[in-house]
This record gives C-alpha cells, structure tokens and sequence, in this order.
C-alpha cells in the first residue's frame, strides 16, 4: 500500500532528464504499448503524460493522508464547471522538472519525437462556458499551491463546451468528443459509487419517541461513479484532488424487462440514466430551465455531500461539528439545492432537530455570486421541483415558512419586503428563487470585485443586506500567474525574473518592482520584442488557421470572451466601422489589427448574429484595397483556453467594454494586463480596481459609470438623442441597416439596427458610443510612439500583483472558511 507501483526499471531517481527520458520510453513500450520506430506524436503525449502523472502520485498519496491525519478542515468548491484547458504543462511547471523534461524531450529527438507537436497532442478539458468554469480551474491551481485542503467537485460531462468552427461567415457547433483517445490525468474510481435519488414521494411517521419524521419513498435511483485528477500546487509537495461525477446505471439491467426478454429495453433504460452527465450545457449568464439540468445539480450535489459525510464520519467527531471541519462553496447558485440536501440528511437520516440542522447547515455553506442579471438568476417552476426532487421542495418550503416568519416578525408593516425575500416567487407559475435560497443558507455571500459586491448590496440583494448587515463580503477573482503568465507567454516570464528574481511565480505583489524598470531603455526594447515575438507567433496561427496575413507590427487590438450583448462586441464593430469609413476618407491612423474570439449559446440569436456580422465587416474591411492595410479584422474560431493561451500574450490592447454595473468581475482583462496588453473599458467589474493599482494614466477608460447607467435608465433612456445628434453614428448604423456588410442578403443585420434604436439599446451602446471612439482615437495616438507605449504596458504589468487567485483564495480562507 505504502509501496506506489512501479514500472521494470524505473526505481524514482532524482526526476533529471536522463532518467525521464528513460521512464518517457518505458512508458511508450510499456504502458501505450509502442515502438519508438511507429509511435506517433500522440503515442509521445500519452507516455509524457504517463511519466508526470506517476512523478505527481506519491505526493497525492501522501497529501490526502497527511490531511486524514491531521484531520484538517477540508474546503470543497463545488461548482458545475471547471474550465481546467491542458494540464500537461501545468504538470511539468508544478510537479518538478519542466526544465529537465524539455531536455529529455529535446533528446528524443531522434527516436522520433518532436516536442513542439506533442503539446497540441492534448486535448483541452472544456468542462466550462467561460469565466465561471476558468476561475473555478483557477482556484484550485492555488487552493493547491497555498496548501489549502481543498476539494473540486463536479461533474465529468462526456461531452465539455462544443467546438465552434466559422462557416460561410457564422457559427456552427460541433460536439467536443474529449475522452476519445482517453483521459491520462484521471482515475476511475469504480468502488467510489454513491446513489442518487429522483422522484417518488414523501411520507410522514411518527416514531418511538412521538416525533413526526418524513421519509422520501419510491425514487428512481441513479449511481453517481467518481473520477479523480490530481491538481499538483506550484513547487510544493501538495496534490490536492477534484473529483468528478459520471452517471451510471443502478443496475446493468433492469432484471423485469429481462426476464421478460426485453433485453434491448433493459440497454435503453440504462443509456437514459447514463445521459445525466453526458453534456455540457453551452448557456453562460442565461437559465433556460430544463429539467436535466436540474437532474444534473442534484446529481452531483448529493453524490459529493455523500462523499464529504463519508469523510468526516471517519474522524468520529458529532455532526455538531461539521461546521468546523468542513467548509462548503458555492459557486453560483447551481448547487445550491445542496443546502436543502444537507437539511434533508440531518433531518431524515439522522434524525437531528430542525434549529440544529439548520444551524449546521447555515454555518457550512457560503455562497459566491457571478451575475446581477435577472435573466442569469437561476428559478425553478415549483411543479417541475416537486416532481423531481419532492422532498425538497418541502425542506424549501419549511425554510420559507421559518424565515419568512422571522422577517414578519422584525417588519411587520411591510409586505412587500415579505413578498420580495420569499424563496418563492408567486405568479402564474410558482417558482423557487435559487439565489434567494442560497444567501438564505449562507453564512457568508460574496461578490467577485468590489463594484458588483456594492450593487449586490444596493440591488438584488438589498433587502437580505438591511436583514443580515455582516453576511455580504467582497472577494475580488484573481488568475493564477502560473498559467496565465509563465507558462502561456514564457518569454516575457524569463524576461521579468531575469530582473525581479521568481518570487512573483508564488507572490505576484512582487511586480511592482517592475516600477523603476519602466524607465529603462534596455528593459523596454527587451519588453517590446517579447511581445513583438508572440504578435508574430499568432500572425503564424491566424496564417494557419484562416489563411490571413496580418502584420505583427500593427496594433493588436483584442475582445476575446464569450459573445453576450452585455459585453458589447457590437460597440466594438461599430468603431471597427467607424474607423473603417474614416480610413476611406483618407484618415492617417496607426495600423490595427481588430481580433475577436468567442462563442455563443447555440440558441442565443443575437449573439451568432454578432459573430456573422464581425465575419462580414471582416471580408469587406480585408479586401479593400483603400484600406492601404490600415485596418484588418479577424474572428479566431473555437475561443478555448488553449487558444486563449497564445492569443492573450500577443495583445497590444485589451477591450473590456461592457455596459457599466453588468460585468460582475472579468478575468480576462486581469489575464491580457498580466501580459503587458493596455485596457480600454469601462468602469465595470475588476476594471475599476485594476485602474486603481494601474494608475488611470495608464488606462483607458470611457463611458457612463454604473450609477449614471441607472440613472439613465430609471429616468427613461432614449437612444434616438445619440442618435439625431451624432452624423458618424449615424452612418454606421445605416450601413448595417442597408446591407452594405451583406449585400447578398440587404435586410441581415435590420435586427441589429432595429435592436439599438426602436428596441430600446438595452446595454445603452449608443450612450458610450461617442465617448469611445474618442478614447481609441488617444489610444492610437499612443501607439504612434512605441517607447511611451510600451512604457505603460510594463506599468500595467507592475499594477497586477494584486490580481492572483493566491490572493484571493487567501482571502476566501481567512474571511470565509476559517481555514
Ligand atoms: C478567462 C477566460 C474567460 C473569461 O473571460 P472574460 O473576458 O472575463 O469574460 C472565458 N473563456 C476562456 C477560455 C478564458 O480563458
């Protein structure tokens, strides 16, 4: 047991590269099962995978144990997504010997292996929409590097976010096959099985002692199977774990239609109960309230509480307690029905009182939330809940009951407040408010950047504010620099600890001694050619991929996120347009480049309208011959993490323009500064505390803030006055109105046109319109003089120590979990 297996010949010698390389082809033979002579660049990834994956299995071993036997409080992030990318770097830079597996790589060379290709031989695991999954993927990289006891729950979709590819200038998705070459990184664990119920029905008994108890009868059942991966921490001993949840059948067979003879039957009903953690769903920021999707919270909520209970029964303690050894987060209200489970556990299956069930439950669980939109508010029609999951729905019930009472009770005089706290919203259709449940069962609730957790306060969750004064806090998203710096732009990082020293990889506040190196000549002609070098790399890729030529010593201008009308890459094109039409009226401007990458929700109509409409302003801004190759604009298909991971380093400018008061925090613009990339954007999200460590003089910031976009809008927006008042402005929309980017099909892009004027503007482009041109118009005066450039670039760098998941795990542990 102690003993970890070893391969014939492979005795865990100092990890240098001649004994890698050894264990590189012990593996190719011995575990893919290939001759060095036929291996393929894939059969090369399996085997490096195989050797980092043993280097990383002691150090897991012995981490969990040492957890067990210290008996440490164990944090468990439970999130719906977990958007890790590749790990096989990660596990390089974190386990060892990134150093000395390059050169065992480099030396194989002549067995046929090319290192640069075995890279792109992976997979990313794209279990995640965007920010939410990538933060969460973040988190752990540094719950694992702080030595945070710290535990990733989810769910192992078969299928993660669809690939997106571009045709005939619109998207269409693909399904994301990952597991088909197999997963390296993870570990079947068959004999780690838990049930999870759906349906039946709930009955009432009373018990020996005279005590009314419910019991959830008649369910369906499904098995929930656990699948590990390691999560290796920066230069530590630490290896934490996520554990991820696949469905499988309760039995192979259903022995009724067996018997019968149904055998086909029996093989239908086993897929169907298989299909919970099949897919993926591709929605960010919207809830479409499907009933699987429901299925699949509780699927994964009940089987980690089940393993979390497992774990803590094993330190013998009463579940008084568990509040003390276990801390519970939330990410977003998708497991939030986790606090109706844990209530139904101590009630129901250890028969616990209600005050102290609720007691525990409250003081285990914290809730982080991502959104203020009201359509991103997860509800659930109250029939479809009592239908899956009755026995919740009445634990709901109870919860309101006593809350609600309790609010009465403290303000008698104001129904309305009762009404709008409820955890029921009442209407034509009785829904649950998962939002409200969470903060509810919460002890703690936070907001991901100080601006989002103000409006929380003064918004959505007002009324919970003036009841519980203490429970709002602000924890403000970071990245980790060890992905999003060192490994993705490894140059720029061998730049800055060539002069600062490495002890940014583990504490980014050590930037700022990049300061005074702003001033210096030689550092920023290094600093310069670093970013000229990736520009150049990704002109390769865009050369690659869309047979476009772009020029790496134009500006690269940068929106890379998810396609959302809140986000605005409409406002985007439109100076794109602006700018287009000024060229042609012979305007002299600094070359730029504009790309954009993202995907859109399948069913979200706008969002692939935009895409279709960057692809046409593309072909026609790309083949003008009066653009004298001022202007060029490119849409990269299939924003991944690994494509964000050579897109990011070679951005010159990063956009982050959404409406004030709707980005809750961004990490994108935390990842495109961390590179050297200049912000244009609004006072939104992370933004305003990124300008602050910055300094506005090295920032670009426009438009209306938050509170004048409320003001706006309570005092009845109008975008026609932008409208009739501004002659560019109007130009442009009467080009999209017209056809002029789809003179095939004149009519395309009336719906745009139609969106931001008689439909409303909803995200108020028109408003920020003005004001933004003018703002790119000082970016690009900037850009005519590179050595002030890249004088505030550097700056930008230097502002961003601030901005690393270590710290904000380090605030999480402290303010929230105790640990
Ligand atoms: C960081 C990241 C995001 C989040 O970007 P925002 O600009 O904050 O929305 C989305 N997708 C991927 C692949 C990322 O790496």
């Amino acid at each position: 047991m102690n003993k970890p297996l070893d391969l014939p010949e492979l005795d865990h010698p100092a990890p240098g590269a001649v004994a890698i390389r050894r264990a590189l082809l012990n593996h190719l033979i011995y575990t893919v099962g290939k001759d060095p002579l036929t291996a393929t660049d894939r059969d090369w990834f399996f085997a490096s995978a195989a050797v980092l994956r043993e280097r990383m299995i002691e150090r897991w071993m012995e981490t969990m144990r040492s957890y067990y036997v210290q008996d440490r409080k164990r944090v468990y992030y439970l999130s719906m997504e977990f958007l890790m990318g590749r790990s096989m770097m990660n596990s390089m830079l974190n386990i060892c010997c990134e150093k000395e597996f390059q050169d065992a790589l480099d030396d194989l060379a002549d067995a046929g292996l090319k290192p640069e290709r075995l890279r792109e031989m992976e997979h990313d695991a794209a279990l995640g929409n965007g920010g939410l999954g990538r933060l969460a993927a973040c988190f752990l990289d540094s719950m694992a590097t702080l030595g945070v006891a710290g535990y990733g729950y989810g769910i192992r979709y078969e299928y993660g976010m669809f690939h997106q590819s571009i045709e005939g200038g619109q998207q269409v998705e693909h399904p994301d096959n990952w597991l088909r070459y197999g997963n390296p990184w993870e570990f079947p664990r068959p004999e780690v099985l838990y049930p999870v119920q759906f349906h039946g029905r709930v009955v009432d008994y009373v018990d020996n002692h005279g005590r009314r108890h419910s019991q959830w009868v008649d369910t369906s059942e499904v098995m929930a199977m656990a699948y590990d991966t390691p999560i290796p921490g920066y230069a530590t001993g630490t290896v934490n774990n996520m554990r991820l949840w696949a469905a499988k059948s309760s039995r192979d067979f259903d022995l009724n239609y067996f018997n019968e003879g149904n055998y086909i039957r029996a093989v239908q009903d086993k897929n169907e109960s298989e299909n919970l953690s099949k897919v993926l769903y591709p929605s960010d920021s919207t809830e479409m309230g499907r009933e699987l999707r429901l299925k699949q919270q509780y699927f994964f909520v009940s089987a980690s509480l089940q393993d979390m209970l497992y774990r803590f029964a094993k330190s013998n303690l009463p579940l008084a307690q568990l509040p003390q050894k276990v801390a519970i987060q939330l990410n977003d209200t998708h497991p939030s029905i986790g606090i109706a489970e844990l209530m139904r556990i101590l009630l129901d299956l250890q028969q616990l009182d209600w005050e102290r069930a609720w007691g525990i439950t409250v003081r285990t669980f914290a809730y982080t939330n991502h959104t203020l939109m009201p359509e991103a508010l997860e509800t659930w029609p109250v029939a479809l809940f009592e239908r899956v999951l009755p026995r919740h729905l009445q634990i709901i019930y109870e919860i309101n009951h006593r809350f609600l009472k309790d609010v009465m009770h403290r303000y008698p005089d104001d129904p309305s407040l009762w009404r709008r706290v409820s955890l029921i919203e009442e209407g034509s259709e009785k829904r649950v408010r998962m939002a409200h449940l969470a903060v509810v069962g919460s002890h703690r609730v936070n907001g991901v950047a100080q601006i989002h957790t103000r409006l929380m306060k003064e918004t959505i969750f007002a009324d919970f504010h003036r009841l519980w004064p203490d429970k709002i806090v602000n924890m403000t998203n970071g990245v980790t620099q060890r992905r999003w710096l060192h490994q993705a732009n490894p140059a720029l990082s061998d730049l800055l600890s060539s002069r600062i020293g490495k002890g940014w990889l583990k504490d980014l506040s050590k930037l700022r001694e990049l300061t005074p190196l702003a001033q210096d000549a030689p550092f920023r002609a290094a600093f310069a050619q670093v970013k000229l070098a990736n520009k150049s790399r990704l002109a390769q890729l865009i050369l690659q991929r869309q047979g476009l030529e772009v020029d790496p010593r134009s500006m690269f201008d940068v929106q890379v996120k998810r396609i959302h009308e809140y986000k605005r890459q409409l406002l985007n094109v439109l100076h794109v347009i602006t700018l287009y039409n000024r060229i042609r009226e012979g305007a002299d401007v600094p070359a730029r480049t504009v790309i954009f990458a993202g995907k859109a929700a399948p069913a979200y109509h706008m969002a692939k309208l935009v895409i279709r409409l960057i692809n046409d302003v593309a072909d026609v801004v790309n083949s003008d011959v009066q653009v004298r190759g001022l202007l060029k604009v490119v849409f990269i298909p299939n924003y991944d993490v690994s494509t964000a991971e050579v897109i990011i380093p070679a951005a010159d400018l990063s956009e982050q323009i959404s409406t004030a008061g709707t980005e809750a925090s961004g990490t994108g613009n935390m990842k495109l500064a961390l590179n050297g990339a200049l912000t244009i954007g609004t006072l939104d999200g992370a933004n305003v505390e990124m300008r602050e460590e910055i300094g506005a003089e090295n920032f670009f910031i426009f438009g209306l803030t938050a509170d004048e976009v409320a003001a706006q809008r309570a005092a009845g927006y109008n975008p026609w006055l932008h409208y009739d008042n501004d002659a560019q402005l109007q130009q442009v929309l009467h080009m999209l109105r017209d056809g002029y980017f789809s003179p095939d099909e004149p009519g395309r892009y009336k719906a745009v046109f139609d969106a931001l004027t008689y439909g409303g503007d909803r995200f108020m482009l028109l408003a920020d319109y003005a004001l933004y041109v003018a703002c790119q118009e000082a970016v690009s005066a900037l850009y005519r003089d590179p050595e002030a450039w890249t004088t505030r670039a550097i700056l930008n760098v230097a502002g961003m120590g601030k901005f690393s998941s270590d710290r904000a795990i380090a605030q999480y542990a402290k303010g929230i979990w105790n640990v």
